[in-house]
């Protein structure tokens, strides 16, 4: 599985941190139906003007809506953001790189120390396990190092009165009003371009529904109060469908001869049932005997490494629809409860793929009959299945995974 970012200058910690934003906005709002970029937006003042008339109809007191948006502009810096093409795919492994390493295992370790009273007192309560709370926590703001820098209201603002997303938005922006009048957030609270706030990165419909009170001062205060900030976290996952008596899933060792049309989310098979076709822990040692489903995750397709995942890797897919993020969340929880890394070494030649390589990967795939449904430079379930479907006819394993392997493959068979 490869997904597309922007790979941004600059060794920057903040950087990485939008890097990783957009990687994660990109995956999160992609299913929201957008209008063409191009269409003009209707003139800001009569459109501020109905939505203030909006935001009074449920209930925002006329205090706030002077109190935000009194001379409130479009942040160009916004749009801009927004409109940035991925120019390139990140791969598992260069995923992986960025959002693990030492210095943030060590760090998360060090804080579950540091924290665990209350940590084990919220996890008990919302039965969500720390290493879980923590790895979120971490991957999200560096720990509360990286909330965002933009102006919450402004950027809303922004993409609401933009034609883009502009429904999406508008949704976000009047819900966040509602939480600044109840005095949750403050009016002129920072966060990511897209208006994700506080510790976790939620975004405004999330905290409305999610956010605790978790020290009792009457405001959920996701950016200051750890109380607040663990079990945030810890309600969101725990109402998503969070099981405590189990992990979220492991690396595993799969057969030399796997058929790989039984790898994705879309299969599900009992522990006993992968047993039994020779899946194993990546150690070599049998699965563990518990009856649940699992079904097998191949992040850098049938060469790298394979992850036999749980519901509660589910789970973290709805706070985060992208695959090497529920990945990343599960890997560092292991790492922070004391485990090693990943047996599997990473992939020869994984090198990320530019924009221009998937077009030219869906071009020739095309010209060979395998229709990837247009060369439009991004990797959905057409150009997968055209991978797999070339895959099988020159005897690949059908794993539908893209690299500059198979491009190479592909431009050496003959038609
Ligand atoms: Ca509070």
């Amino acid at each position: 599985m490869m997904l597309i970012v922007s790979m941004l200058p600059g060794p920057r910690v903040m950087d990485r941190w939008i890097a990783a934003f957009l990687l994660t906005a990109l995956l999160t709002i992609s299913t929201v139906p957008a209008a063409p970029a191009e269409e003009t937006p209707p003139p800001f003042g009569p459109w501020l003007e109905d939505l203030k008339e909006e935001a009074r109809q449920i209930g925002v007191g006329e205090a706030t809506i002077q109190r935000v948006l009194a001379g409130i502009k479009p942040l160009p810096r916004v749009i801009e953001l927004d409109r940035r093409q991925p120019e390139f795919m990140l791969t598992f492994w260069s995923y992986l790189q960025r959002s693990i390493n030492d210095k943030r295992i060590n760090s998360a370790r060090a804080l579950m120390v540091r924290h665990r009273e209350l940590l084990e007192k919220i996890s008990a309560q919302y039965g969500v396990q720390s290493r879980f709370l923590v790895s979120f926590w971490g991957l999200e703001s560096n720990f509360g190092e990286y909330t965002g820098s933009f102006p919450v209201a402004g950027a809303l603002v922004t993409l609401a009165h933009d034609r883009r997303r502009a429904r999406f938005f508008r949704a976000q922006l009047l819900a966040v009003l509602k939480l600044m009048d109840r005095g949750d957030i403050a009016a002129d609270a920072k966060g990511s371009w897209a208006g994700a706030m506080g510790n976790h990165q939620f975004i405004p419909t999330t905290y409305r529904d999610f956010a605790v009170d978790f020290d009792g001062d009457g405001k959920r205060d996701l950016w200051n109060s750890l109380p607040d900030i663990f079990a945030s976290a810890a309600n969101y996952l725990s109402r998503s469908g969070w099981d405590a008596k189990r992990t979220w899933g492991r690396e595993v060792r799969l057969p030399k001869e796997f058929n790989f049309e039984l790898a994705g989310l879309t299969i599900g098979k009992s522990l006993a049932d992968w047993q039994k076709i020779g899946v194993r822990r990546a150690d070599g040692r049998d699965l563990p005997r518990v009856d649940i489903e699992g079904s097998i995750v191949l992040p850098a397709g049938s060469q790298g490494p394979a992850f036999l995942v749980y519901k509660n890797y589910r789970t973290i897919l709805v706070w985060n629809r992208s695959i090497l993020y529920a990945l990343a969340v599960g890997h560092l929880a292991d790492r922070i409860g004391g485990g090693g890394g990943l047996l599997a070494k990473p992939t020869k030649g994984d090198v990320p793929m530019s924009r221009r390589d998937i077009v030219a990967l869906q071009t020739v795939l095309a010209e060979k009959g395998f229709d990837a449904g247009g060369a439009d430079g991004i990797v959905g379930p057409a150009t997968r299945q055209a991978i797999k479907a070339f895959q099988k006819s020159v005897n690949l394993p059908p794993d539908g995974y893209p690299s500059m392997g198979l491009l190479e493959r592909l431009r050496g068979t003959s038609g």
